[in-house]
């Protein structure tokens, strides 16, 4: 590490603090990575300008620097100075790199005699909400509207959802509590994103959504459901999602939950249902009475029905989307026997099964 941080600071050897500081600020500002993203030379210079920070920037550090010059880091385990160690490790490849991106964008405006080079973090992005409704096939049928109150979180308008606001004086750095470094992904120290490892900044978390960035809101919306909709199908509501920072919303997907139904069974437009036959109108034929969305309705079945036998009613379905008619109503007939019988009908039933026995 034969790094002249002097040079790349661009100050000379008996600078002060403030020049130090303000060299760097200037250079960092330069070769963020936020600003120059994807420049492989931007980084790399970013990297080296924190780094002689890192050192310059800590008089302890900088003594050792300037009587050890690139050995300063040996002479300070050796010599036992404030531990910490010296290892300045960035990474900015893709991890690093697209963590930037996602929660950091501009950089910090110029304000006064303090140069803030702490970045904005970018803020929230619109995003969309789900909501399952319940419809029975009767509403199906028919189509139906719906009124759904619902939460969404929408960007904090105090903070345009960025969970900071900014303030006149700069003071600690909220993000890193004015180290300058924090925690990275890869378990050693990171330079501050948010602060561009100065540890000041005007950034302080907003006071309305305590730095969450989001509120939440109650929605309220109506929702046609056309008739003949599929169960699971979304409904898109365009604009009824979550509101993002760039005041932009998400939308609403109305998911559709059909509700079963104690009689039918739902395929497609169709409708399958089950029903019972007394054993005589299976016999001789006759009518019976067969339910339907809209209520029950007569029909013929002829002479020698047999249980299982499926009836087709047409157009006794679900209405089709679009208004072009209904499906059908498929009704499996059951021939019922009855449990108990009066004297009458026993002396009957036992002169039919002789007549049976006859013709076996
Ligand atoms: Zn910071
Ligand atoms: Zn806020």
């Amino acid at each position: 590490m034969a790094k002249d941080y002097y040079a790349i600071l661009g100050v000379s050897k008996n600078a002060d603090e403030k020049a130090i500081k303000a060299a760097y600020r200037k250079l960092a500002r330069k070769y963020h990575p936020d600003v120059n993203p994807g420049d492989a030379s931007a980084e790399a210079k970013f990297k080296d300008v924190s780094e002689a920070h890192e050192i310059l920037g800590n008089p302890e550090k900088r003594k050792l620097y300037d009587r050890w010059g690139s050995n300063w880091e040996a002479a300070q385990n050796f010599s036992g100075a404030q531990g910490g160690g010296g290892n300045v490790e960035f990474d900015f490849g893709d991890g690093l790199g697209s963590l930037f991106e996602q929660f950091f964008g501009g950089r910090g405006q110029p304000g006064g005699d303090f140069e803030d080079v702490s970045v904005r973090p970018r803020g929230v992005q619109p995003t969309d909400v789900e909501k399952a409704v319940d419809v029975t096939l009767e509403e199906i049928d028919t189509g139906v509207k719906r009124v759904l109150t619902y939460q969404v979180m929408d960007a904090c308008k105090s903070c345009d959802g960025t969970g900071y606001v900014r303030t006149k004086t700069p003071h600690a750095c909220p993000v890193c509590g004015g180290a300058g470094r924090t925690k990275g992904v890869f378990g050693m120290g990171q330079p501050c994103s948010a602060c561009g490892g100065t540890g000041e900044s005007t950034l302080e978390k907003c006071p309305t959504c305590r730095g969450a960035a989001t509120t939440p809101t109650t929605r309220k919306v109506e929702v046609s459901i056309p008739a003949g909709i599929a169960a699971g199908k979304k409904l898109r509501v365009p604009g009824r999602g979550s509101t993002g920072s760039n005041g932009r919303a998400g939308d609403l997907y109305v998911v559709i939950h059909e509700l079963n139904h104690p009689s039918f069974t739902r395929k497609a437009d169709d409708l399958e249902t089950e029903v019972g036959v007394p054993f005589t109108t299976a016999a001789l034929g006759g009518e019976i009475r067969v339910p339907t969305l809209r209520g029950p309705v007569t029909m013929k079945i002829p002479a020698g029905s047999q249980s299982g036998q499926t009836f087709r009613l047409s157009s006794q379905g679900i209405a089709k989307m679009g208004g072009s008619g209904r499906g059908n109503l498929l009704a499996k007939i059951k021939v019922t026997v009855p449990k108990h019988l009066t004297e009458t009908e026993r002396r009957l039933i036992e002169e039919l099964r002789s007549l049976e026995e006859v013709k076996a």
